[in-house]
């Protein structure tokens, strides 16, 4: 898979060199490219904000950069795949997913949609946001997917991009090692979208805790009914929302 990171602060993006995210980098599994937005500026300041129209505090992100870097992407993705279109009609559009509080929450399943991809572009927003015609015209090149990590706000996309990749990139076959630890996560389908049950390793009694007794068993029957059990508690604990 291809992703194209744009954004005002490339250096955000080194952790992607670690671990298992920066192995499939290594090994060719993932091609991440960060472009600088400001590389798409031609002002001795490498502008990319202005005040906000109808006024109010905070700047927001100009659409001419942006538009730059976006017609960059879409140039690139021809050059890669030339003569790309299938003889029924044009390639689907690339995907273009742009973090904002206002988009929709970012899930589990999303992530396994997103994984599917051969290409994902990813637009940084800082300050007040993009200029919302960005959004507009790139909807005619893009397929735009606008998303939100949850209800809080971040200071720019960076972070959201960051977690947004490893949640996709660990689905992409051959990231995991073991892809079998891909299955009864929490937020699966296999697991019916519940929260995973509490896990253990040795040695059996720590600090006067012991792993509950079951686990100790070796009866599978026994132990997935009591991981059942304890998934079904803790989501109607912590999110009684998944179980419906
Ligand atoms: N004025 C915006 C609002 O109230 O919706 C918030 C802008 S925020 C300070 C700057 C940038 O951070 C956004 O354009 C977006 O890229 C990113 N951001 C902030 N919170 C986010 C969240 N919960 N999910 C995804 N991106 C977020």
């Amino acid at each position: 898979m291809r992703i194209d990171i744009v954004t005002i602060f490339p250096d955000y993006f080194a952790p992607l060199q670690l671990s298992l995210i920066g192995k499939a980098i290594a090994d060719g599994r993932l091609d991440v490219r960060v472009h600088d937005l400001r590389d798409w500026t031609h002002d001795r300041h490498r502008t990319v904000d202005d005040t906000p129209y109808g006024g109010g505090a905070g700047m927001v992100m100009k659409p001419e950069p942006w538009g730059e870097a976006l017609d960059a992407l879409l140039g690139g993705y021809v050059e890669q795949q030339p003569g790309a279109d299938p003889p029924e009609g044009p390639a689907k559009r690339p995907v273009l997913i742009v973090p904002t509080p206002s988009g929709y929450l970012f899930n589990q399943s999303m992530a396994v949609e997103f994984a599917a991809e051969p290409t994902l572009a990813f637009a940084c927003g800082r300050y007040e946001g993009i200029d919302r015609r960005v959004v507009e015209w790139a909807a005619d090149h893009f397929d735009v997917r606008e998303v939100s990590l949850g209800d809080y706000v971040l200071n720019g996309g960076e972070v959201a991009v960051l977690a947004m990749v490893e949640a996709i990139g660990r689905l992409i076959p051959g990231v995991i090692g073991n892809p079998e630890s891909l299955v009864q996560e929490s937020h699966s389908d296999a697991a019916d979208g519940l929260l995973e049950y509490p896990v253990y390793t040795k040695p059996a009694t720590w600090r006067g805790l012991a792993v509950p007794e079951v686990l100790l068993s070796g009866h599978h029957g026994r132990v997935a009914q009591w991981r059942g059990q304890r998934s079904v508690e803790i989501t109607r604990d912590r999110r009684p929302d998944l179980l419906q």
